[in-house]
């Protein structure tokens, strides 16, 4: 399933003028041997590799990895019973070779923009079952335009295969080959072999396939559905708020949403009357109903705050924590990094978190607009869907960080 956002919401508008970038922007093809080198390799096994750029040597013989680092690709895969020329496909994120003073030169953010239509095109062309992505570039020119914001680098993406649903192939970022070449330390090698280990194999692999959400709206007089959820289950709730923290007056529990399994959540709007919060507290009290949030410190204490100091019972999962278990780099235990990693879904929030962001970025009581965004019906709406898609998300994330939790085999 895709967000609910559209494709063409999330992508880049090419230039801010809104014309599109093209290779007569961009000029790198009037100076090379070989301009627009053309994909290379006989694809037998569905696998699409997406390097940086020509360097001299491809550029002279007019296709992909003639050099060093393209030497060691083809030896690795071989090594793990992939032939790099005739499993695969071959391309670059910048397809002509980019030089400064007769030299090779890292293609600059502008190149790659001017280059991703090619790329897009080869994509949508080809369908290839998994696409490698190797280093910066090729990250910049297949997630970039959709993840515009902390794209950061091949440090917080290696290691991820990602089941993207705009592109509906799995995306394996991977390191260049020039990068563990540089150093041949042995901790970079262990991880790139890995990392292409896991990548290539994804080639057999289909991609997951989720239901599409069921939301259920309940207005404020109806929370008593809740009351039907049976003992003995495992829910996720979220909340949106007017900020990150509850102490000051002023801020609000604005709206809630409660997920009962990985397709069916329940979203509506925090009633001001605590008789109609009622079912949802007694929810929260219920011993015999396990709780999962992403970040429970946060939902804990919102809900002592905000609803009547109700001390949440029976805590049983926060999918932040076990995300920083499972791999503690930077920027990567956030939902919405997680939703795109874990199920490919890039964007299904842009239009709602800004709203969500405090005025005052630096003071951690401030408010944010959320209240005045929801004063129209339909913003209303927009936002009980993107707080019961977090929800479904984390519940279904839950599933996925049990499973590889087990397997870690922790000794206690
Ligand atoms: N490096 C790349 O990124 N691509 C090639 O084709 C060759 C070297």
């Amino acid at each position: 399933m895709t967000g609910f956002f559209t494709k063409k919401q999330t992508q880049s508008a090419s230039r801010p003028d809104g014309k599109k970038l093209t290779c007569y922007s961009c000029g790198l093809y009037n100076h090379v041997q070989t301009p627009k080198m053309k994909p290379f390799g006989n694809f037998k096994k569905g696998i699409m590799n997406i390097g940086e750029a020509p360097g001299e040597t491809e550029d002279k013989r007019g296709k992909q990895w003639q050099g060093a680092g393209g030497r060691l690709l083809r030896k690795t895969y071989a090594e793990l019973g992939i032939d790099l020329f005739d499993d695969c496909i071959n391309l670059n994120a910048v397809n002509c070779r980019p030089t400064k003073d007769d030299k090779n030169k890292v293609p600059t953010n502008y190149e790659l923009d001017c280059c991703r239509r090619i790329v897009l095109d080869a994509i949508q062309q080809y369908k290839p079952r998994v696409i490698i992505l190797l280093g910066n570039a090729a990250i910049y020119s297949v997630i970039g335009n959709r993840w515009k914001k902390d794209l950061g680098g091949i440090l917080k993406w290696h290691s991820w295969c990602i089941p993207d649903q705009d592109l509906q192939t799995w995306l394996c970022p991977v390191f260049h080959p020039s990068y563990v070449l540089k150093g041949m330390k042995q901790e970079v090698i262990t991880i790139w072999k890995q990392d292409l280990q896991q990548a290539l194999a994804k080639h057999k692999t289909s991609m997951p396939v989720y239901k599409e959400p069921a939301i259920t709206y309940l207005k404020e007089t109806e929370l008593n559905v809740l009351d039907t959820i049976k003992n003995n289950t495992e829910v996720a709730f979220d909340y949106e708020t007017t900020g990150l923290k509850p102490h000051k007056a002023e801020h609000k529990l604005v709206c809630a949403s409660v997920a009962v399994n990985e397709n069916e959540v329940y979203s509506f709007m925090m009633p001001n009357k605590r008789s109609l919060r009622m079912p949802f507290i007694n929810l929260l009290l219920n011993p015999y109903i396990k709780k999962m949030a992403h970040n429970m410190k946060f939902e804990d204490t919102w809900s002592f705050y905000k609803l009547h100091g109700t001390q949440v019972i029976n805590w049983g999962w926060c999918s932040l924590q076990a995300a920083h278990i499972l791999d503690n780099r930077a920027g990567t235990t956030g939902l919405k990094f997680q939703t795109y990693v874990r199920f490919g879904v890039v964007d299904y929030s842009s239009e709602i978190t800004p709203f969500l962001q405090a005025l005052d970025q630096k003071n951690g009581n401030s408010l944010n607009t959320v209240l005045e965004y929801v004063k129209t019906p339909e913003n209303a709406l927009k936002l009980l869907k993107y707080c019961a898609l977090d929800s479904i998300y984390q519940y279904r994330l839950v599933q996925i960080q049990k499973k590889e939790i087990e397997i870690l085999e922790l000794p206690f």
